[in-house]
């Protein structure tokens, strides 16, 4: 059996990214991954301009105290004339400084009267000026390849001028479940059988984290059945995900199944609660990775061992999320014989974060996941105290 960080980093490196990249319009990347850096070709702001509304001036004709003449008038988007000695060019916020004048006067500290402004407050050097290339110049590098890129990015595209971008194309994902005992949500149901929550619930952890779900299959407990599901996943997949049917029952038949395909497992078993039965497999040089069937292992394993792994093929720089520290609020000690993920909620309080345990953690309670925030993560073999300081995994961080 795997350790927990074996494993992840094995899952991690179980594809690299996707080789085909895309050039799409800025109204498309929101969510895309970056697959080249971008270069600024603008100095920003492209030229001295105003921050404020007010009197653009030559700082050394102040020294008169005397009010100054008004030379021109230049609104946001005007080219200005050069600034005349010992005259005021009137503008606004964003519009060009005057070749020459090197101060702006904000209006509130101003009198026009009969073609003169006379400056009755602050007046420093160079104030209220922003300056060309105090953003960013030209030459450098203003976003990096395998960042998903969100509004800030677009915007900063934007700024550049540039109107599209190059990324990585989504990553297809195939969902398999597995087991006679499944029905369909809205489909009728006899006492014996549950429906089916890993398809619908897979799906949408595929979709929340920005790759493309292609098929979501469901096979018996058959192991014809199993492979061709198998198959058809493999062909238009770049990552197959399956559910069920991987532990070691008589009728857990997806690692036959996969071996029928000349699968090689490479994985099998993680040391971890829950979610022990994990395989890794690959067939024809494609990941798939098969999860436990009890709906909250699947959501933990998921979570933390197969999103590292989307994130890579997607073309992320990071695949790891953030994993912070917290209190754990415990009713009494425990000791775990594995390491354990259990589903808690996080909340803050005047001396900081807490989590607290859902009141079950048993992994077919499915309850217990709209309930939970995130994940705190409990070391083997050692007591914890009410109070203890443990990992804490963050839904909104990890399912992103
Ligand atoms: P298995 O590994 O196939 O023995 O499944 C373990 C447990 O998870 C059993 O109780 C199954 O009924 C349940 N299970 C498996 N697949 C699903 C699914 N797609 N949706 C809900 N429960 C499932
Ligand atoms: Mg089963």
């Amino acid at each position: 059996m795997l350790e927990f960080e074996q494993a992840q980093a094995q899952l991690l490196e179980a594809a690299g990214p996707v080789a085909e990249t895309e050039l799409l319009p800025l109204a498309r990347l929101a969510g895309r991954v970056l697959a080249e850096s971008v270069c600024a070709t603008l100095d920003l702001p492209p030229a001295d301009n105003s921050e404020m509304d007010g009197y653009a001036v030559r700082h050394a004709d102040l020294a008169a105290g005397k009010p100054l003449p008004i030379q021109q008038r230049v609104y946001a988007g005007d080219a200005p004339q050069p600034a005349l000695p010992g005259q005021a060019t009137r503008l606004f916020t964003g519009s060009l400084i005057p070749p020459g004048a090197d101060t702006v006067i904000m209006q509130e500290n101003t009198r026009e009267t009969d073609g003169q402004v006379e400056i009755t407050g602050e007046a420093r050097l160079g104030q209220h000026v922003r300056k060309r290339a105090e953003d960013t110049q030209a030459g450098q590098i203003v976003l990096e390849a395998g960042i998903v890129l969100g509004a800030a990015h677009i915007a900063l595209l934007a700024s550049q001028g540039l109107a599209q971008a190059r990324v990585f194309r989504r990553v297809r994902v195939g969902v398999l479940t597995t087991g006679d005992e499944l029905v369909a949500p809205g489909q009728t149901r006899t006492e014996a059988q549950i429906y089916n929550s890993n398809a619908p619930m897979l799906a949408s952890l595929v979709e929340g984290i920005g790759a493309d779900v292609v098929h979501v299959l469901h096979a018996r407990d058959d192991e014809a059945d199993t492979r061709e599901a198998l198959q058809t996943l493999l062909r238009d997949c770049d990552l197959v995900l399956s559910t069920g049917g991987v532990s070691v029952g008589e009728r857990d038949l997806v690692k036959p199944a996969l071996e029928a395909l000349g699968g090689t497992l490479t994985l099998w078993k993680v040391r971890m609660k829950p979610g022990k039965p994990v395989a890794l497999a690959h067939v024809d040089g494609k990941p798939v990775v098969s999860l436990p069937g009890n709906p909250v292992s699947s959501f933990a394993v998921f979570m933390v061992l197969v999103s590292p792994l989307v994130r890579r093929m997607q073309g992320r720089a990071v695949t790891l999320p953030q994993v912070s520290r917290a209190v754990l609020r415990l009713p009494a000690p425990r000791t775990e014989s594995r390491e354990e993920f259990v589903r808690v909620q996080r909340r803050e309080t005047d001396t900081g974060a807490e989590l607290e345990l859902y009141r079950t953690q048993a992994s077919n309670i499915v309850s217990s996941l709209p309930w939970s925030t995130g994940l705190a993560r409990l070391p083997a073999g050692q007591t914890l105290n009410d109070g203890d300081v443990v990992r804490y995994y963050d839904l909104a961080h990890w399912l992103s």
